[in-house]
């Protein structure tokens, strides 16, 4: 992760960018915190998480306990840390739900069937039997995209033909899955209809339909976003979790353009647990998220 995120967040990336003009100096630059906003604002952490580190920041400098810039620099870790820190939850499978009932959520173009494949592929390495559900039948290139993922993992798939109903897809998928004892589905949802509003409601029925069989499924409802797209990924978690409840977040393309801000203003609008970061196109290309890690590849 610290390899692969230091790679792709250095060079261009926001606060890692000219840092020396920010943090080399001995004593703090009148106007460090003006530059801080602007690079916060730019790398789309958002105006409420800018506003609550640069508060931060200003109290520090009120109680007389930044005075250099290395002091500066040590208590942006601090506050960064403290954001991202509770929401780093990486994603565990109780060994006591058989099937754990996992759906990936996400707008097209995000990067949700990669996601899915790297994940399938990830589980099936920690050992669990996992089926997918090509529950987004609305793309026939959706259910294609995901039988090559398949293949190339080595997870079954249950699919049905283009137009089916997703919910039963999933319900099948689920059924499947429990009559021959494995240990989890991960289901694909579809990822745009006619309006965002049908989306929300087949995403609604589709959890209905399997709450039937399982009260308390899915257990987990991850929501996939482009780090690129920086506030649409923001708005897009606040549609989702309104509409259906959203429980993980994954962030892809954040090896791409992304300044990789979006993070914190997900942590301070949502709090929603981050369990995912892609870091790029390859099964590999997924990381569990770790809040230390990327706070130091953002502020070197
Ligand atoms: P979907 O429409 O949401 O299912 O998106 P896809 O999974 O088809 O991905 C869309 C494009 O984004 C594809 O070209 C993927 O290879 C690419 N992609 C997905 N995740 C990542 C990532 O973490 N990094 C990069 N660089 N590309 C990604």
């Amino acid at each position: 992760f610290r390899t692969s995120l230091n790679k792709s967040l250095g060079g261009d990336s926001w606060l890692t960018k000219d840092i020396g003009t920010l943090f080399s100096g001995e004593k703090l630059r009148d106007d460090a915190l003006e530059e801080l906003e602007t690079r916060l604002l730019m790398a789309d952490a958002g105006l409420e998480a800018t506003q609550w580190l640069l508060d931060r920041l200003q109290a520090e400098i009120g109680a007389g306990r930044i005075k250099t810039e290395k002091q500066l620099r040590e208590q942006l870790k601090k506050a960064l840390l403290e954001l991202l820190q509770p929401i780093a939850k990486p994603l565990k499978i109780p060994a006591f739900i058989r099937p754990y009932i996992l759906f990936v959520v996400g707008v097209n173009g995000v990067g949700k069937t990669t996601t899915i494949g790297k994940l399938a592929s990830r589980f099936k390495k920690d050992g669990l039997s996992v089926l997918l559900a090509a529950g987004d039948t609305f793309r026939a290139a959706a259910v294609q995209q995901l039988t090559t993922w398949s293949e190339r993992s080595g997870v079954p798939i249950l699919s049905q033909g283009e137009g089916a109903d997703s919910a039963s897809v999933i319900f099948d998928a689920v059924q499947s899955a429990k009559a021959r004892g494995l240990d989890m589905v991960i289901a694909d949802t579809a990822g745009r209809l006619h309006t965002q509003h049908h989306l929300m409601d087949e995403l609604r029925k589709i959890k209905r339909v399997i709450q039937k069989h399982d009260a308390y499924a899915p257990h987990e409802v991850l929501l996939v976003v482009d780090a690129t797209t920086g506030q649409n990924a923001l708005n897009q978690a606040i549609q989702f979790h309104e509409a259906i409840g959203l429980t993980g977040i994954a962030v892809t393309k954040l090896d791409g353009t992304a300044k990789g801000g979006i993070l914190l203003a997900i942590a301070r609008r949502m709090a929603l647990p981050i369990r995912y970061v892609g870091l790029g196109e390859a099964v590999d290309d997924l990381e569990v998220f770790d809040a230390e890690i990327y706070v130091e590849s953002l502020i070197g």
